[in-house]
């Protein structure tokens, strides 16, 4: 048997377990994978929070989107046992049983080689908000709504795991980049990821007027809500905003003005169904520009059996950069 953490219903509300499974137990699907790192996510933080559980579709679930380890078996002939894979999202922990486990089978279709450029370890550090950072800078980049050199480009959530990666991959591509964080402590952090510039993020949590000075010219955006809503309003002209997230919220107290007045863009990113090309372009990117000196300070290595806790932390905002759950303690 292994350990596995897992969503259950109990008396009417979800709350999460360590259980013993067996190999009988997983999924009948046709790759079976040892997992040897995976990671902590926002997501986890809600998916482990009981009744704030909107994450998990059906129950028991065996939690977590990202994991990194070694196919065991194959019934696909994509993979063949020993291949180092890689795995973020496609609805893991949501639809279907995820990676706080030593051991998950998952959909063929899903599963990436690893990165050469990377360990398992630091396929994780990097994980699903890495990887989304790096979709973020793809899309501003694509639909050429951010070039560097030119202005300051704003990255919300900055001590968070999708800002902190964004702050790396657009400072190594020559952006100019300004952090918006609620921690001053993690200045000194965040200007040795190649952050420049600094506001508190409560200056964009305030009453949203619709058009703004011109400030930036582009922004990664994970918190949402207000904090969009005025970067929107402060782009300039021509200028887009990659949104990911929600952490202050999944409002956008917005008006069509910076739109239909100063052509900005909007640019949804998902990371969770995104095509496989998008996700190679996204790890290619990882692979050529994070320096791996910063994904080593981005990164603290965590015990599974710490994961309740954990899950807390990161909902309370309090955790900074990455957290890899190493699933064999
Ligand atoms: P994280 O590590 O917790 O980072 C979020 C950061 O947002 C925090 O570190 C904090 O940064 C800031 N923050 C937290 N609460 C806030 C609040 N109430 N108001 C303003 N700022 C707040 O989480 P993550 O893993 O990077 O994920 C960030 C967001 O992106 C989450 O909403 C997550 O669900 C979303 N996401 C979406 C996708 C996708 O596919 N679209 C993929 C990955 C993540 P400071 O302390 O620096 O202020």
């Amino acid at each position: 048997t292994f350990t596995a953490l897992v969503i259950e219903e109990h008396e009417g509300k979800a709350r999460s377990v360590f259980r013993q499974l067996r190999l009988a137990d997983l999924p009948d699907d046709d790759v079976l994978v040892e997992v040897q790192y995976s990671a902590l996510n926002y997501k986890d933080g809600l998916a482990l929070s009981g009744n704030r559980n909107k994450v998990a579709r059906s129950l028991p679930m065996v939690a977590g989107v990202d994991l990194a380890g070694t196919v065991i078996e194959s019934r696909s002939p994509l993979w063949k046992a020993g291949d180092p894979v890689v795995l973020n999202g496609f609805g893991l922990s949501e639809t279907h049983w995820g990676s706080f486990t030593r051991y998950q089978r998952v959909k063929a279709e899903w599963l990436l080689r690893l990165p050469d450029a990377f360990t398992p370890l630091q396929a994780m550090a990097i994980g699903t908000a890495g990887y989304t950072a790096a979709l973020c800078v793809d899309v501003l980049e694509r639909w050429g709504h951010a070039q560097p050199g030119r202005g300051q480009v704003l990255v919300t959530g900055a001590a968070g795991g999708v800002g902190s990666v964004a702050i790396s991959l657009l400072a190594k591509c020559g952006y100019h980049v300004t952090a918006s964080t609620g921690r001053p402590e993690t200045h000194d952090y965040l200007r040795g990821l190649g952050a420049s510039a600094f506001i508190d993020r409560a200056t964009l949590q305030g009453p949203v007027r619709p058009l703004q000075r011109e400030t930036w010219a582009g922004a990664v955006d994970s918190v949402g809500s207000t904090t969009l809503a005025n970067v929107l309003a402060q782009m300039e002209y021509g200028a887009g905003a990659a949104a990911c997230g929600l952490a202050s919220g999944m409002d956008l107290p917005a008006t069509v003005l910076p739109h239909i007045l100063r052509s900005v863009a909007l640019l949804g990113v998902d990371s969770v169904m995104a095509p496989m090309p998008a996700r190679h372009a996204a790890w290619q990117r990882l692979a050529r520009d994070l320096d791996p000196a910063h994904l080593e300070a981005i990164t603290t290595v965590e015990p599974m059996s710490r994961l309740p806790e954990l899950a807390g932390a990161i909902l309370a905002g309090q955790v900074r950069g990455r957290v890899v759950i190493d699933v064999t303690r």
